[in-house]
This record gives C-alpha cells, structure tokens and sequence, in this order.
C-alpha cells in the first residue's frame, strides 16, 4: 500500500472552504429552527457541498454525547433532556427545504431508560405526518443493552435505511471507540433485520486509523455476514486537535479498489472515497455500479 508523509495533507483531500448564496440558504433554515447537525459538530469536510446541494444531516437529542471516542469532536458530558419540540422542528425544517430523503443520527444517550429511541420514532412520525413522501435513514448508536427493546420502539417508524456505524476495525477499539463493541455492533445490525423488516441495512469504516487491508476484509466479511445491505468507506481525518492522529492516507485509487471489494463481497450500494461518510449521498438511490 502506498504510504503518504502525514504531516501534510494530500493534494486529494484539500478543499476550498464552504460559501455561497444555496449554502448561507441551508445554514440560514437550520439556524431559524435551532436545527443541530452532524455536519457542523463533526466538522465534516463535506459541508460545502452537501450545503449547496440542499442536505444536511440532522443531530437529534442534542450536542453532548455520554460517551468520549477519540476519532469523533462531539463533546463528552452530561447532555440535556430531550427537547419535546424537535420533532415538530425537524417536520418544519423537511417542508421548508423539500427533503425527499432525511438523514438523522444522534449522540448516545445512555443516560435515558430507552437511549434515546423513542425519540427517533417521535421525530419520524411529526416529519411524516407532514411531509407523507419523505424517506428516512436513520443513524442511530449501539443502545447498549436496551437494543431488542429499542428496535421495537422504532418499529412504527419503519425507516427506509437502518444504519449503525462500525467506524473500524474491532483491534482498534480499544484506541478508537473505547466504550463500543464490535460483536454488539454487528448484532443490532442483525437484529435490525429481524425486528424491522423489509429495511436496508448500512454501516460505515473509516480508514487511516492504522488497520491493515486484511482486518478490513475482515471487517466487510462480518458485516456481510449479518446481510448488511449498505456500505461507505471514508478517510479518516483529524476533526480536531484533541483527536486521535491520522495514521496514514489512503490513496483514491485504493478506495476505488475497496469499492469493487465491497460489491465482491455483496454489498448492494457501496460509496467508497476519501471523503465518503456515513451520510454521505445517502439519497441516491444507485450511487456506483454493481
Ligand atoms: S457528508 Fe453527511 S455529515 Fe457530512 S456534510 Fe454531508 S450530510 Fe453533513
């Protein structure tokens, strides 16, 4: 594998900032409703983008997450309540910008009896009382122990995609999702197909944290083996000075090769480049060729 120096970022990975008249208009409606994103507390790279196009992101259940993995910024702490007027906020936020397709994650809230997943379901159901046509994929975290009991909560959502991210490869939580579990992962995928149906079912890996490919294999084998449906698979980037080191950049090249892995080994809908994250044209119905 091509290795890269690390103190400079490749030419593949330098952007020019976010601006412009459809990116100040997303920023503008989120701000008017007090909209949080992930985009904006993961510092993630493609918001000039995904601004511009119209799609964000939202981060229900507030800023602060009870747990500290060290690949992420969002702040660790102890977070608020839930906000009873998020749904209709969101229901709001999905009218004045036409979403056909809303991606919403959260924080873990292991300090709520159901963390958080009735939560989720209230905030599907406002956005589809007023907007019937909108689709949703829905992010969620582990719901460490309550995970048999949070999907039944959801099922009266019924999202289109059910994702939960793996982030990397399982040797390197200890360093990189300390208070994660891989096994627990990969079950609540599986479970997510058994308690919610006939969904789609995504994870998402970032590399440059110090796997090798075999581990990666690995990785996309057990994801498979759960029939997850869905895939990204991006480059790991610092999003801040208190996170983990990038441990190497991986070439465009190498992601295009993952890419044709991924469908080798049976993934359906596969979006592998440096800059693909989780939500990442989640609303593409057919983002690459099989
Ligand atoms: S990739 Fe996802 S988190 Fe990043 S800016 Fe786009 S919608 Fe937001």
């Amino acid at each position: 594998m091509t290795k890269h120096p690390i103190s400079r970022l490749p030419h593949w990975l330098r952007r020019p900032l976010p601006a412009g008249r459809h990116y100040d208009l997303t920023g503008n409606t989120l701000e008017d409703l007090s909209i949080q994103t992930i985009c904006m507390h993961a510092n993630c790279p493609n918001r000039g983008q995904c601004w511009t196009r119209g799609t964000a992101t939202v981060l229900i259940l507030g800023h602060v997450c009870t747990r500290n993995c060290r690949f992420c910024s969002v702040p660790s702490g102890r977070p608020m309540p839930p906000d009873p007027t998020e749904p209709e906020r969101l229901a709001r936020l999905v009218e004045q910008m036409s979403l056909k397709y809303l991606v919403m994650t959260s924080v873990n809230r292991d300090d709520l009896e159901d963390k958080g997943a009735s939560h989720f379901r209230d905030c599907i159901l406002a956005v589809r009382q007023a907007c019937p046509n909108t689709q949703f994929e829905i992010l969620t975290p582990d719901f460490m122990g309550f995970e048999q009991e949070a999907l039944a909560i959801l099922q009266p959502a019924l999202p289109f995609v059910f994702a939960h991210n793996v982030e990397t490869v399982p040797a390197l939580y200890p360093v990189a999702r300390q208070g994660g579990n891989y096994q627990g992962s990969l079950a609540l995928l599986a479970l997510a197909k058994q308690v919610l149906g006939p969904i789609q079912t995504k994870s998402s890996l970032m590399l440059g944290l110090g796997e090798t490919d075999d581990q990666v294999i690995q990785t996309l084998k057990d994801l498979r083996e759960v029939q997850c449906d869905r895939l990204t698979i991006g480059q790991y980037l610092k999003p801040d000075k208190h996170a983990l080191d990038v441990v190497e950049y991986i070439t465009p090249e190498k992601f295009e090769w993952w890419q044709q892995t991924a469908h080798d080994l049976g993934f359906t809908w596969v979006i592998s480049e440096p800059f693909a994250r989780s939500s990442y044209f989640a609303e593409k119905q057919a983002p690459t060729p099989s």
